[in-house]
């Protein structure tokens, strides 16, 4: 039995902070040795802490743990970062200095050019930025590697299957993104209720830069970003959890509506054939219901790391339009860091040191 490797939570008492945890609780290769957060959770132990939003009860695990600053050292050799993009930058950046492994769910990072904004299942080979990025930052063996806005990870994943076998040509998106994507406690009630909020900070662009890169390919040192157009809107819908995105795509390769389906259906990629502990079984589960996908229904599918595709149908401006679900807080940020550590740990870019 190969040796675990301990990691770390920066901003451990936040809505992605608290499903790490939950994701972590028995994990086979990851051991909780660290917590931090801010200065009014500092000193305090994990269960005096966190106002614990997450049915049942905080890890009996971590209940003890003291929580602190968000500053290196810190007992362990993986840091998962959910800190607010505006502290971000530079606390990853001084743990990667440092020597951590940073997996990070911030904003701060991912669209810089030496930065991996990684979905295994997409583009596993981004990583050969790990080199460019140590050279470039004088970097030792530590480094960042991002994951994607809750949003992109559902619409990415979507695009993956028609990219590689139709190439996307433009895309039409629009979201309608659950409560807990703006952490706790998030959007005012008075706000929310019986309403829909036309309007969430920087998001839009972020779906749109994010999604070429994440679909572009690593090409002498650099990412090509995918060349296709996006167009996205934003909206916050009052829903628990669960991003809803509908799509429109128009495809450069003439594709019969079966085919459509077929690559949604039958796409797999490494961390399936890794069999990579987070990964599941199907990345996209399509639904042929004409009322599916649902947040309620379908954003728990494949442990919350599926995403879930359904309305497929020929579109009267562009080719074909669908809509896509995903779990924004497991699928769209814990989940993903926790997939992209054990993507890392597989093809041995980290080392458990014990
Ligand atoms: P949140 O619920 O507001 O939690 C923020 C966390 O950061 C808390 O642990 C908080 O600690 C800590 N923190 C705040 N200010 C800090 C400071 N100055 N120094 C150290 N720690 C500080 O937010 P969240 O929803 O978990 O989001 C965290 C990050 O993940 C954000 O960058 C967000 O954009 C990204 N993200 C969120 C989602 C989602 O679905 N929610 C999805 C993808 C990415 P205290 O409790 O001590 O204040």
């Amino acid at each position: 039995m190969s040796k675990k490797f301990r990691v770390g939570i920066l901003g451990a008492t936040g809505t992605v902070g608290q499903r790490f945890i939950q994701l972590l609780e028995g994990h086979p290769q990851f051991e909780l040795t660290a917590l931090a957060a801010s200065d009014r959770s500092q000193g305090k132990s994990y269960g005096e802490a966190c106002a614990w939003r997450l049915p049942g009860e905080v890890p009996q695990s971590v209940r003890t743990l003291r929580v602190e600053p968000p500053k290196p050292p810190l007992d362990c050799e993986i840091v998962f970062s959910s800190l607010p993009g505006d502290i971000a930058r530079e606390t990853e950046e001084s743990f990667a200095r440092a020597g951590y492994a940073v997996i990070s769910n911030s904003s701060a990072l991912r669209m810089d050019e030496d930065v991996p904004l990684l979905i295994p299942e997409i583009n596993h080979e981004h990583l050969a930025l790990l080199d460019v990025q140590r050279a470039r930052r004088g970097f030792d063996r530590g480094f960042v590697v991002t994951n994607p806005n809750c949003s992109t990870i559902a619409l990415a994943l979507a695009l993956a299957p028609l990219h590689a076998r139709f190439r996307v040509e433009a895309v039409v998106a629009t979201t309608l993104q659950a409560i807990s994507g703006a952490g706790y406690p998030g959007v005012a009630s008075l706000d929310i209720t019986d309403n829909v909020l036309p309007y969430i900070g920087g998001e839009e662009e972020k779906v749109e830069t994010e999604s070429q890169k994440i679909l572009g390919r690593f090409e002498e040192g650099h990412i090509e970003s995918a060349p296709f157009a996006v167009s996205a809107q934003c909206h916050r819908v009052n829903v628990t959890d669960g991003h809803t995105v509908a799509v429109r795509v128009r495809l450069a390769r003439r594709a019969e509506i079966e085919e459509v389906r077929e690559a949604f259906a039958s796409f797999t990629s490494l961390p399936q054939e890794l069999k990579l502990h987070s990964a599941p079984a199907r990345p996209v589960v399509v639904r042929d219901e004409a009322d599916r996908p649902q947040p309620r229904l379908d954003r728990d599918a494949g442990g919350g790391m599926s995403v879930t595709v359904g309305r497929i149908r020929t579109d009267n401006v562009l080719d074909y339009r669908f809509v896509a679900l995903s779990h924004n807080t497991v699928r769209g940020a814990a989940g993903a860091a926790i997939l992209n550590a054990e993507l890392l740990a597989a093809l041995g870019r980290m080392k458990a040191e014990g």
